[in-house]
């Protein structure tokens, strides 16, 4: 019903000024977020649209994944987030072409505790991105935690794509994943949709994957990505040489994937939501 809607609208084209600011979250570690973060970001960006990833993960990941030493940087998202330089003097270029990061070390941590008293905490990174300029795409990176840090991302995003992986108990912690959002709909950010789900790390091998994309399809319906990312060796190890999956393994079955499933985000956007 939607899609029949949804595929009369032109896709925006890059500088259309399509702005989508996409969170990428599940509270739960190790399912995917900075990889599906990391190369739909890339690929979008192959794709001549402009794109910043903000990585809001202490763990810095998705920053050491497309490259960037954030050590050796004088600003990071740690800075942005306690208002001490705007968004866009922090961010970085990366290997790619209209890839940007805005990058993270170990010290974002300790913004989680140091917003605690600011005024406005939930919603610094929001006004951070409002000021900043020239985006196409934005990408949040998520922690697996519910403090200020993914507070301040879902306050920031109008929507937001979930990784699941495609193992037992795939949906658990989804049901607390839902709530959140709808208290943040209430509360902080009544614009805040999921809007996507991305099955991760497939193996056609076991039919425990089928079995779990399949329950996840019932749950979400056509919210799920019609791509699903495989279990791909060099998927993960692509992030150890800094570089997204297009450049480390451009026609490898990672790359295939991630681009389908780019394909599908930009399809999706907003004005073409059922
Ligand atoms: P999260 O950000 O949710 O913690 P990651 O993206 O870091 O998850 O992924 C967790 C681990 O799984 C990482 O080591 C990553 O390289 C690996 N991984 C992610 N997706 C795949 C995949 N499709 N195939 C193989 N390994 C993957
Ligand atoms: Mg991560």
């Amino acid at each position: 019903m939607g899609e029949m809607q949804a595929d009369e609208q032109p896709i925006p084209g890059p500088g259309s000024g399509i702005r989508r600011v996409i969170a990428v979250g599940n509270q739960k570690g190790g399912v995917g977020k900075t990889t599906t973060t990391v190369n739909v970001s890339a690929a979008i960006a192959e794709m001549g649209y402009r794109v910043l990833v903000i990585d809001l993960d202490p763990q810095g990941n998705a920053t050491t994944g497309l490259g960037v030493n954030a050590r050796s940087l004088e600003h990071t998202a740690y800075d942005v987030l306690m208002d001490k330089v705007p968004l866009d003097d922090a961010v970085a270029a990366t290997s790619v072409r209209n890839l940007f990061v805005l990058p993270a070390t170990i010290d974002l941590a300790g913004a989680e505790i140091e917003l605690v008293p600011a005024i406005a905490r939930e919603s610094k990174l929001r006004n951070a991105i409002d000021k900043s300029e020239g985006w196409d795409y934005i990408f949040i990176d998520c922690p697996p935690s519910l403090g200020l840090l993914n507070i301040n991302a879902l306050c920031a995003a109008t929507e937001i794509l979930v990784p699941i992986q495609c193992e037992y108990y795939a949906l658990e912690g989804v049901g607390q994943l839902l709530r959140n959002v709808q208290l943040i709909q209430q509360s902080l950010n009544a614009d805040l949709v999921v809007s996507l789900v991305v099955m991760t790390m497939y193996d056609a091998r076991t039919k425990l994957s089928d079995q779990v994309v399949a329950e996840v399809r019932e749950h979400f319906g056509d919210k799920v990505c019609k791509t699903v990312v495989p279990r791909n060796v060099r998927l993960s190890e692509s992030p150890s040489y800094g570089q997204p999956i297009i450049t480390f393994d451009p026609i490898g079955r990672g790359a295939v994937a991630y681009r389908e499933v780019a394909k599908e985000v930009v399809q999706h956007a907003p004005n073409r939501l059922g």
